[in-house]
């Protein structure tokens, strides 16, 4: 007998492969949605490798579908595929319809490969309709437990003994195309402790590719904090403002794309310097909220050793006596420890 977890995955497989198979054998997947994947420089091998679909615009192509082929409407309802039409006193009116319909589909994996869910994107140009949806929290699926191309990467990060965390989908999908294979999304949700738990398992190292936007930079930040706290290693990456790593890498190629990482890539107390410098780099008070602000960050480092390096670092950047940094860094745990 199955139990309800594996009914929800064996669901979820199965709606993976009708959305597959319509992207690559009906007019409308091939004209509209491998369309646009090939517009945004996507190949068939990448399209493979990730299992990316497409759901067709209607609203009931998959919940016919399902009924075909004999799967329980409940277990449909449980992983979000079809939801239930509410009347406007928000009780059900017993109609049901397809959650994703023309949009490109793509796959969300656990560790193991087994789909757990859906990122799903439209490719209206229309303003009122949400750009990405995803599918909602299941048994199955754990938003905060889940990378995005952490199956595919796996290998490729532990070979690196790095991993690159992005912010999106696509950015996963062109830097592994582009041949930076140990590369994984939070997908918009901040970075949570068990997906810093998830990335821990491959490596101790881990690059911020965020994007050069005012939202990337701080969720950057707020990411590195979290980071650091978990014990990992970290650099950062920033990218000229509206870049992101998919943009970016398309505008200059895989060569020079590689090329700007490597160059660019900082330690996180030279990219929290970086940051002040851009805003104020000759306001005293500015500096010193920055120098604090990198105290705050050394203080999640639990390694004695590390923190004891950074210390050194941020008065050698900050051009202060390491004394003075210091004792600035032991008040600062007094007052808040
Ligand atoms: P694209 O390049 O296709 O426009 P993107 O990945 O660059 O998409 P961003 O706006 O940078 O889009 O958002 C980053 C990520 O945040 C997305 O890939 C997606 O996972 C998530 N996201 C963005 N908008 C939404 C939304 N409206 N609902 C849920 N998740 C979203
Ligand atoms: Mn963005
Ligand atoms: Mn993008
Ligand atoms: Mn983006």
């Amino acid at each position: 007998i199955q139990n309800e977890r594996d009914s929800q995955y064996i669901v979820s497989s199965w709606a993976k492969d009708h959305y597959h198979g319509l992207l690559l054998k009906t007019e409308e997947g091939m004209g509209v949605g491998y369309g646009y994947l090939r517009e945004r420089g996507l190949n068939l091998t990448t399209i493979q490798t990730f299992e990316l679909g497409y759901s067709l615009d209607q609203w009931d192509d998959l919940l016919k579908a399902a009924e075909a082929a004999g799967y329980q409407l409940k277990y449909l309802e449980k992983t979000g595929l079809v939801v239930q039409r509410q009347d406007e006193q928000g009780h059900d009116t017993g109609r049901r319809y397809d959650r994703f319909r023309g949009r490109v589909m793509f796959p969300i994996h656990n560790i193991s490969g087994r789909v757990v869910g859906f990122g799903a994107r439209t490719l209206k140009r229309d303003d009122k309709m949400a750009k990405y949806l995803n599918s909602p929290e299941s048994e199955i699926y754990h938003k905060s437990d889940v990378l995005y191309g952490l199956f595919q990467a796996r290998q490729a990060i532990r070979q690196e003994e790095l991993c690159y965390l992005v912010e999106g989908y696509l950015d996963v999908l062109s830097l592994h195309q582009g041949g930076i294979k140990n590369v994984v999304a939070s997908s918009g949700t901040s970075l949570t402790e068990g997906q810093i738990r998830l990335i821990r398992r491959y490596t101790e190292n881990v690059t911020v590719l965020y994007d050069g936007d005012a939202a990337g930079i701080k969720a950057s930040l707020r990411g590195v904090d979290l980071l650091l706290e978990g014990g990992l290693n970290v650099r950062v990456v920033l990218f000229p403002d509206g870049d992101d790593p998919d943009s970016y890498i398309r505008k200059v190629g895989d060569q020079r794309f590689a090329a700007y990482v490597e160059q660019q890539s900082q330690d996180f107390i030279a990219f929290k310097t970086t940051l002040v410098a851009r805003e104020a780099s000759h306001d005293p008070v500015k500096k010193a909220e920055a120098i604090r602000d990198v105290l705050h960050s050394i203080a999640k480092v639990p390694d004695g050793l590390k923190r004891q390096v950074f210390l050194q670092q941020t008065a050698a950047t900050f051009g202060m006596d390491e004394q003075v940094i210091i004792t600035e860094y032991n008040k600062l745990l007094k007052a808040a420890p």
